[in-house]
């Protein structure tokens, strides 16, 4: 088999890269590609870092430099022992030019896009070398990579940047299919590529997954393991429904829709490069590689009892409801109330209308209401609509590919919510039929959670 896996920062903790070798250990007489990401937190401190050197703080960026190289420098310890000299020398030529870049910030007082990406890249340099060394040292042939090196080539959206596959599949073959057929594994750090012109570039935020995929796509590997630190997708936030059971098998469909929930098991645009390919996608755990995890294909293979596969609660959001007589048949009232909200720079996560067309319903992000509010205010208060805020709501999304088409499942959902005692405020269904969600008040989320997982994923049997 020729898999691409990808081993996020959780995956490395007390035991270092040490972890990765036991678990390629079972797959010697596999083809396999490493992907790793930054250690936990890295990414965050180097944006951070940015920020602090474009105000001109040197005594911290000094302070940081030194912190960053000294966590590098024991996690590899940990992992390898003594370091041989040839590691120490490739770890030093990286925190030099780490602190060239962030002293070039320093003195211009200015981070571009650019510079933040370049900044933003050497956690999952570090990785790969560190990965890559402790690898040999445990008897492994391995080569580290870039993402650039490796061939993942993008467009210069920088902070989100996209591959330009016909390149990427053409480069990655030429570095990677050569290495893989003399045994030797690639490690690519994830996260970051390059331009054409060698400048660096980053996928957005969690994106090593997507690099993951993006190499799986070129090499046309079987299989794209994503290893962390739980079991699989689960039915639900196990801290919150301890029911929550673990998914076999999910579509792809169903995945994207819960990265876009947030779900945060995977990068939303992951899957992308996987589809066209139909390459599965596995999620497993660095901690318990004995579970088969959740496998994310094109078609399950096996029979659910359910229609409605993950229920997510949503926090940290607000409803705003423009009301009034005055928009009924009003044409282009819609238009105006969205381009407001754009204005404000606000994302829209659900929206609502009645047939009526006296209200819409929509739901933002706390952080984004007030402005919003204020917003909307400007534009409509002078006119017979009147507008609402509420912020003590949350909302609840219940995903599953089995609604689609299956009649009878929103009257379930309801009955279930309503038979828990609770009031919906506000009901959205996209016509993709995967995901239905509904806003409720901020105390009522959890009962209406609980009272939905028994209904679709614990009442084991019932259609
Ligand atoms: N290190 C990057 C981030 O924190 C990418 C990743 O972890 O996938 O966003
Ligand atoms: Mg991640």
């Amino acid at each position: 088999m020729k898999y691409v896996m990808k081993f996020g920062g959780t995956s490395v903790k007390d035991a270092g890269y040490q972890r990765i070798c036991d678990i390629l250990s079972n797959y010697r007489s596999d083809k396999v590609v490493v992907v790793v990401s930054a250690l936990k937190g890295i990414t965050d401190k180097l944006l951070e870092a940015t920020r602090k050197a474009e105000r001109g703080d040197e005594k911290w960026i000094k302070d940081f430099l030194k912190e960053v190289k000294e966590t590098h420098r024991e996690v590899a310890r940990n992992s390898i022992g003594t370091l041989p000299s040839w590691l120490e020398e490739r770890l030093e030529k990286a925190d030099e030019e780490l602190k060239h870049v962030l002293h070039g910030i320093l003195y211009l007082r200015e981070a571009t896009a650019r510079s933040l990406d370049y900044v933003a890249s050497f956690g999952e340099r570090y990785s790969a070398e560190i990965a890559s060394a402790t690898l040999i040292s445990r008897g492994f042939k391995s080569k580290p990579f870039t993402g650039g090196e490796a061939g993942i080539i993008t467009n210069s959206r920088f902070g989100q940047a996209t591959p330009i596959m016909e390149i990427v599949r053409k480069k990655v073959r030429e570095t990677i299919l050569p290495l893989l057929e003399d045994n030797t594994i690639p490690v690519v750090g994830g996260f970051a590529g390059a331009t054409e012109e060698g400048i660096i570039t980053t996928l957005g935020r969690g994106g090593s997954d997507y690099s993951a995929t993006i190499l799986a796509n070129a090499i046309d590997a079987d299989e794209v393991i994503i290893w962390s630190d739980v079991n699989g997708i689960m039915s639900a936030d196990p801290k919150l429904v301890s029911e929550a059971v673990t998914l076999p098998e999910i579509t792809y469909e169903e995945a994207m829709e819960m990265a876009i929930l947030g779900a945060k098991a995977l990068h939303p645009r992951a899957l992308e490069p996987v589809i066209e390919k139909k390459i599965p996608v596995r999620i497993k755990n660095t901690f318990n590689p004995r579970h088969e995890g959740t496998k994310i294909m094109e078609a399950v293979t096996r029979p659910y009892h359910s229609v409605v596969k993950v229920i997510s609660l949503i926090k940290d959001i607000c409803m705003i409801t423009i009301k009034g007589a005055s928009m009924v048949g009003e044409v282009g009232m819609a238009a105006r109330f969205f381009n407001k909200i754009a204005e404000a720079k606000s994302n829209v996560m659900m929206i609502s209308q009645s047939i009526s067309e006296s209200n819409i319903s929509i739901v933002v992000k706390k952080e984004n209401a007030k402005k919003v509010h204020e917003i909307l205010m400007k534009e409509f208060g002078n006119e017979a609509k009147k507008l609402e805020l509420e912020d003590d709501i949350c909302a609840i999304a219940c995903v599953g590919e089995g609604m689609k088409g299956t009649p009878g499942v929103a009257a379930r959902m309801f009955k279930a919510v309503a038979d828990a005692g609770v009031n919906v405020r506000m009901i959205a269904q996209g016509s993709s039929e995967l995901n239905i969600s509904f806003v409720v008040k901020e105390v009522d989320g959890l009962k209406a959670l609980k009272a939905l997982h028994k209904e679709f994923i614990e009442k084991v049997g019932q259609r």
